[in-house]
Formats: structure tokens, sequence, C-alpha cells
């Protein structure tokens, strides 16, 4: 029996045409090969930057542990409206929060590391038949508070679900056909890679490609689970498989470029020797927010 994980990022669950196109995509795989299928979600796309705003609209510097309380909403949203979805089309799906899908983590408000899935439940929701709908980007630290992952960490929920079930794969739907040599929304030449192997993935996560959060890159090549990125809106039109090294039918010098828009160069001449031009200098800089 194969067991995979499909995870669907904001723009794929954005509004509930699309919730409901994603259901489908699922439902259709399910009919097509019989696979057990985990389904994880992100909240629907600007969701998680309203509720951000929303808390800096309310107080100047929100309390990181009700921040997470707020945000972690966005995904409990998209997983019942995806469950029902799957019910309507005559599966049985059950939405799962990171506290029933027993996802633990540490104690860092807004940017936990998951320890350990006790993947019990979710185990017995699939021996019966039903579809577990896991909330993205959340968890539950020891003292049973929720936690979020950090911006974008729902790809990383969904490939620990994976290893955690010790799944066949996982599929990242998303709003492009895979992982371009740069971002194909910044460059019209960006080519699609049909394989990419886990240190260059990392490699361009960690710089700026945001099409996968670099820790589930770090969760796929520790624990062995074949990584997929393709979209939701036209799965048949390419994918990229993140490979072992070894695997890699090409081996490029140069696999891809990537850029951070948050970012600049500043050059300071002719500065006084001495010590304190660069105390103030940082200090400046420092109380702008500047690092
Ligand atoms: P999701 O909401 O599905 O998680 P993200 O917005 O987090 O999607 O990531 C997908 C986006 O990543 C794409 O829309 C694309 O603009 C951007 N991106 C940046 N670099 C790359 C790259 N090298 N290949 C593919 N997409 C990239
Ligand atoms: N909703 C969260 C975010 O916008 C997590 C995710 O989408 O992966 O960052
Ligand atoms: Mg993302």
């Amino acid at each position: 029996m194969v067991t995979i994980v499909k995870k669907f990022g904001g723009t794929s669950v954005g509004d509930v045409t699309r919730i409901r196109n994603a259901a489908k995509l699922v439902s259709d795989h399910i009919k097509k090969t019989n696979d057990k299928v985990t389904v994880v979600v992100s909240a629907m796309a600007g969701e998680t930057n309203k509720l951000i705003a929303l808390a800096k609209s309310c107080v100047s510097e929100p309390t990181l542990r009700e921040l997470d309380v707020l945000v972690s909403t966005g995904e409990q949203v998209t997983i019942a409206l995806m469950a029902m979805a799957l019910n309507e089309l005559g599966h049985s799906a059950k939405s799962f929060t990171a506290q029933q899908a027993h996802i633990a983590t540490d104690r860092n408000f807004c940017k936990a590391q998951i320890q350990d899935i006790d993947s019990l439940n979710l185990k017995a929701a699939i021996d019966c038949g039903i579809i577990p709908v896991v909330a993205g980007f959340q968890g539950i630290d020891a003292d049973g508070d929720i936690t979020t992952l950090g911006r974008g960490g729902s790809d990383i929920t969904a490939v620990a679900i994976a290893a955690a079930l010790k799944a066949d794969a996982c599929y990242i739907y998303t709003d492009v056909k895979g992982v371009y040599s740069t971002d194909p929304r910044v460059s019209s030449n960006a080519r699609l890679l049909p394989q990419v192997c886990h240190e260059e993935m990392l490699e361009l996560a960690s710089l700026g490609a945001k099409v996968l959060h670099p820790r589930s890159v770090y969760f796929a090549m520790a624990y062995k689970i074949p990584l997929c990125v393709l979209s939701t809106f036209e799965p048949d039109a390419g994918m990229t498989w993140i490979v072992k090294e070894e695997e890699l039918m090409e081996k490029p010098i140069v696999t891809g470029i990537t850029h951070r828009t948050d970012e600049a160069k500043i050059s300071v001449h002719k500065l006084p020797a001495e010590s304190v031009a660069l105390s103030t200098l940082f200090q400046a800089m420092a109380e702008e927010n500047i690092y």
C-alpha cells in the first residue's frame, strides 16, 4: 500500500473554488490509485499577513505566544474547509490541528522547531480509510501552548509528517510548475529543473528561493523522503524531484540563481579612525531596525 503526503500552499487554497479544486485533485488521485493520502494545508493566501497586521494594529509589539495563537488560526480555517470539500466528494476526511496530530515543538514562539511527531492518531485515521487533513505551520510545545514554525513553515510540517508516516513520497503543490533555475516570476528565462539534489536545494532555499522551506529539504534528506514540487493548477505540466546527488542525471556547474529583496550593500568611506565612529554608525542603524 502506497502512503503519500500532499501539501497545498496558500495560493493553491486561496479561495473556496481553489480549495474544491485541490480536493478534487486529491480525490482523483485516490480513485485512480487507492493510495493512502494525508493532506497538509497552509492558510488561504494573504491570511497570515492579515493576522500579523491585525496584531500590529492592536499593539506595537505583540507578545509572541499570543501572536502564535492568532496566526495559527489561518491554517485551522483551511483544514476544516478542505475536509468538508473532500467529504462532499464522497470521501471520509477529518481535520487535524497540530495538537490532534501530535506535532511537538520546542518553545520558540514564531520560529519553533519540530521535535517529534507521534503519528498514532494519524495512522489510526488512515487505517480506518479516513483522509487526515493536517494544519501546516503550527505545533504544540511541552506546556500545550500553540507554536508556529516560521513563515513558509507548512512545507516543514508536510515533510515531517511524511517522515513520521514513513511515506513513500511528499508532494508540495504550489503556484509554479516546480523549482526553476531562478524565480520564474522575476525572470522569463527561468528554466524548470526536473531534478535538484538536496544540497543544492538547501542552498537555493536558504538564499531566497521560497518555493521550499530549507528545513523541509533538511527533513527530506535526513529521513530519505522522496520530495516533489509541482503546480496545483497544472499538475501534469512538469515537476521537480529533490534527489540524492548521486541520482542526478545531469551534474550542472551552476543549478540556479536566487535573490533577496531585503538586503542592501552600503559602503561608508572616510570613516574616522576612532572606534566610537563605528559604534555611532551601528547604533544609528540599530535604532532604525537595520541589521
Ligand atoms: P506556497 O504558498 O505554495 O507555499 P510560496 O509562495 O511559498 O508558495 O512559494 C512559491 C513561490 O516561490 C513561487 O510563486 C515563486 O515566485 C517563488 N520562487 C522563488 N524562487 C523560485 C525558484 N527558484 N523556483 C520556483 N519558484 C521560486
Ligand atoms: N501560512 C504560513 C505563512 O504564510 C505558513 C505557510 O504558508 O507555509 O507563512
Ligand atoms: Mg511556501
